[in-house]
C-alpha cells in the first residue's frame, strides 16, 4: 500500500511495526480529548488506526489536530508504538498499536458529512445513495466490494483454467427475448431506429459457437427494464458461458466445482458435490416452487386424497373445481398465539390465496382448529398421518387453484422457517432444477411463451406446449435462483417450429431471427450454456438482504440514481438530432427535471 505519499495503510499497522516511523493518509473519524491529549481514528480502505497527538511532544500537530473535523483528509507522520497495557482495542485489527503523531498535514478539509461514516448507519436509502461515496467509506461496504472482486476473480480463474476464452459482445445490439422489456437507445444515424441494450448476450454467444469458438465466457452486464426488487435490479452482472459439443452434464460439471470453491474461499464452508438435482415437477410437488430452500424441511403434502369425500364445503368446492388442497406441518408452531395465526392467514391472503386453514396438534392426537367441527375424525387423522404432524405442531392447509396454493405455501414455508429458527447458520444448500417446461401460457399475451428463452432445446421430440419439457437447468442456492441455462436448439427446423408455437408469423421470424436461422443452417454445433448471476450470489454470501448493498453504485428501488440524478431529461437539440419528440404526457410526467429532484 506504499505510495509516494505514505509508507503504510492505516489498517495494516500491527504490533510488529512498533518503533517504526510511518506516514499514513486517510479520513478523520472520531476525535476525542483526554487530559489534554487528542486522539483520532484515522481510516483508509485497509482499516482504522488510533493516532495520538501529545501537546508536549508535538505542539504544532496537537494544535492542528484540535481543528480537525470528521472526514478531513490528512497525512500524518509519527512513530508506531504499542498501546499502554489495558488500552488495547481487541475489536480493531490495529488495536494493539497507535501512531504517536509528529506532523499533521491537512490534505483536504471536509464539510460536515450528512451522516456519520459508521457501519450501523441510520441514514435513509435516498440519502445514502445520494452520498454513495460517503457510504462506500464504511468498512462494511469495503468488505463487500472486496468479496465481490474475489468472486469475479475466482470465476475468471476457473474459466481460464478450463480453456474458456473471454470474448466481449456489444452493448448496442438488437433485442433478444429473455422475457423482459428492453432498454432502448435511439440511433442518431438511422433516425427512427433503436438499438437494444442486451438483456443477455444469448444469441451472440450462440453465434460464437457457430463461429467455432468452442468455449466462451464473459463477465457481462445485462439490462432488463422490469420492476426492480430487493433481489433484482435494472442492470446486473453475470458470468455468461457457452460451450460446444456438450450435454447438460458438461455444464453441471463445469459449474459445481467453481461454486464449491467460491463458498470455500469466501465464507470458509465446505459444500458437497455433486449438488442435488430435482426435476421441476418434483420441486413443485415438494416445495411449491422451482427455487426451493433446502436448508430445512417442512415439505408440502397433498391432502386431496384425505378430503376426496369431504363434507366441508370450502374444500369440496375447490376439489370439484379441479383445485388443490396442499399443506405443510410447522414444527412447534402449535403454540402460536391467535394474533400470530391471524397474521399467517393475512399473509396467505396477501400472496393471493383464498385463505389458510390451520390445525394445531395437541396432546394425544387432539386438535384445535377453527374448522374442527366441519372435519370428520377420519379426515383429521388423515391430515395428521399425511403431514406427519405431531404434538405441538401446526398444520397449515391451503385449498385453492394449484398455482395459488403453491405460491402461498412456498411463502409460508420461507416465513415460518425464519420465525421458527429452522434455518441453520452457515448452511449452503445448492440444488439444480432440471427438466422445466418448455412453454408456459401467458394470460397477458394470450399465447404460449418460452419459459427460459426460445433457443432452449426441447427434452424430446414432443413440442406439444402443454407437456413439452426443456433441456434447461437452474442453479438454486438457499432458495434463490443464482443461475440458469440450457442446451440450445441447433437444428433450424426445430427452431422454426418453436417460433411457430410462439405464434410468430414467418415475416416476424425472418425479421427478428433470420440471422440466427441462417447461422443455424451453416454448420451449428450442438451447444449449450449458462448464465450465473454475480450480484445475487454476493448478496447471499455476504449475508445481505438487498443486492443494492453489494453494488458500488446501485439504483434506488424506484430505478433512479439519486447521486447523479439519472434518469434525466435531455435538451431539445439532442432530441431533434435523434428525430424524437416527447408527447405532452411525458413532458408533464417528467415534471421539474431529473430523478434527483423527484
Ligand atoms: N441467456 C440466459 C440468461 O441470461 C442464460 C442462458 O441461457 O445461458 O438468463
Amino acid at each position: 500500500m506504499r505510495t509516494t505519499m505514505r509508507t503504510h495503510a492505516c489498517g495494516d499497522l500491527r504490533s510488529g511495526d512498533a518503533g517504526a516511523t510511518v506516514t499514513v493518509c486517510g479520513w478523520v473519524g472520531h476525535r476525542r480529548d483526554h487530559g489534554g491529549v487528542t486522539f483520532i481514528d484515522l481510516r483508509d480502505r485497509a482499516g482504522a488506526v488510533q493516532v495520538v497527538f501529545h501537546p508536549q511532544d508535538a505542539p504544532d500537530a496537537h494544535a492542528a489536530a484540535q481543528r480537525l473535523g470528521a472526514e478531513d483528509v490528512v497525512r500524518i507522520t509519527g512513530a508506531i508504538r504499542a498501546r499502554p497495557a489495558g488500552m488495547e482495542n481487541p475489536d480493531l485489527a490495529t488495536g494493539e498499536v497507535e501512531v504517536a503523531a509528529t506532523t499533521l498535514q491537512v490534505l483536504n478539509a471536509s464539510e460536515t458529512p450528512p451522516f456519520p461514516i459508521e457501519d450501523r448507519i441510520e441514514a435513509g436509502e435516498d440519502l445514502r445513495l445520494r452520498y454513495r461515496y460517503l457510504d462506500l467509506r464504511r468498512p462494511e461496504m469495503t468488505k463487500v466490494l472486496a468479496m465481490r472482486a474475489q468472486i469475479v476473480r475466482l470465476m475468471r480463474e476457473h474459466m481460464d483454467g478450463a480453456g474458456f476464452v473471454e470474448i466481449e459482445t456489444p452493448i448496442l445490439t438488437r433485442s433478444t427475448p429473455e422475457g423482459s422489456r428492453d432498454f432502448l437507445v435511439p440511433s442518431r444515424l438511422w433516425p427512427g431506429t433503436f438499438y437494444a441494450l442486451p438483456q443477455s448476450p444469448q444469441q451472440l454467444k450462440q453465434l460464437l459457437m457457430i463461429g467455432g469458438q468452442d468455449r466462451y465466457y464473459q463477465i457481462v452486464r445485462c439490462l432488463r427494464d422490469e420492476a426492480s426488487r430487493a433481489d433484482r435490479g435494472f442492470e446486473f452482472t453475470q458470468l455468461d458461458v457457452e460451450m460446444s459439443f456438450v450435454t447438460e452434464e458438461d455444464l453441471i460439471a463445469l459449474i459445481e466445482p467453481l461454486y464449491a470453491r467460491i463458498v470455500r474461499e469466501t465464507v470458509g464452508a465446505e459444500v458437497a458435490t455433486p449438488f442435488a438435482r430435482l426435476t421441476y415437477a418434483e420441486m413443485m410437488t415438494r416445495y411449491g416452487t422451482d427455487k426451493p430452500d433446502l436448508r430445512y424441511g417442512m415439505e408440502l403434502v397433498d391432502l386431496a386424497p384425505v378430503f376426496a369425500e369431504t363434507g366441508f364445503n370450502a374444500f369440496a368446492t375447490v376439489l370439484a373445481d379441479g383445485g388443490a388442497i396442499r399443506a405443510l406441518s410447522a414444527p412447534s408452531a402449535g403454540s402460536f398465539s391467535r394474533k400470530e395465526l391471524d397474521r399467517l392467514i393475512d399473509d396467505t391472503k396477501g400472496r393471493g390465496a383464498a385463505g389458510l386453514v390451520w390445525i394445531a396438534v395437541e396432546a394425544a392426537g387432539a386438535v384445535r382448529s377453527p374448522v374442527e367441527k366441519f372435519l370428520s375424525p377420519v379426515e383429521i387423522a388423515g391430515v395428521l398421518e399425511h403431514t406427519g404432524a405431531a404434538e405441538g405442531d401446526l398444520v397449515c392447509i391451503v385449498a385453492d387453484r394449484e398455482d395459488r396454493a403453491n405460491v402461498a405455501l412456498d411463502g409460508l414455508r420461507r416465513d415460518l422457517a425464519g420465525r421458527l429458527h429452522l434455518i441453520p447458520d452457515d448452511a449452503w444448500a445448492f440444488c439444480w432444477m432440471v427438466e422445466p417446461p418448455l412453454f408456459e401460457y401467458s394470460d397477458e399475451e394470450d399465447r404460449w411463451v418460452s419459459v427460459h428463452h426460445p433457443f432452449t432445446a426441447p427434452a424430446s421430440e414432443d413440442l406439444e406446449p402443454r407437456s413439452a419439457r426443456s433441456r434447461g437447468y437452474d442453479l438454486v442456492l438457499n432458495g434463490f435462483e443464482i443461475g440458469g441455462g440450457s442446451i440450445r436448439i441447433h437444428d433450424p427446423a426445430i427452431q422454426r417450429k418453436v417460433f411457430e408455437i410462439l405464434e410468430l408469423t414467418p415475416d416476424q421470424t425472418e425479421e427478428q431471427f433470420g440471422h440466427l436461422l441462417r447461422a443455424l443452417a451453416l454448420g451449428a454445433p450442438p451447444h449449450g450454456g449458462i448464465a450465473m448471476g454475480v450480484d445475487r450470489l454476493v448478496m447471499i454470501l455476504a449475508g445481505k438482504d438487498a443486492i443494492r448493498d453489494v453494488i458500488a453504485f446501485p439504483k434506488s428501488q424506484s430505478g433512479t440514481d439519486p447521486l447523479t440524478g439519472a434518469p434525466s431529461p435531455v435538451d431539445d437539440v439532442q432530441l431533434r438530432e435523434l428525430g424524437l419528440a416527447l408527447t405532452a404526457e411525458s413532458e408533464t410526467d417528467r415534471g421539474s427535471g431529473s430523478a434527483r429532484e423527484g
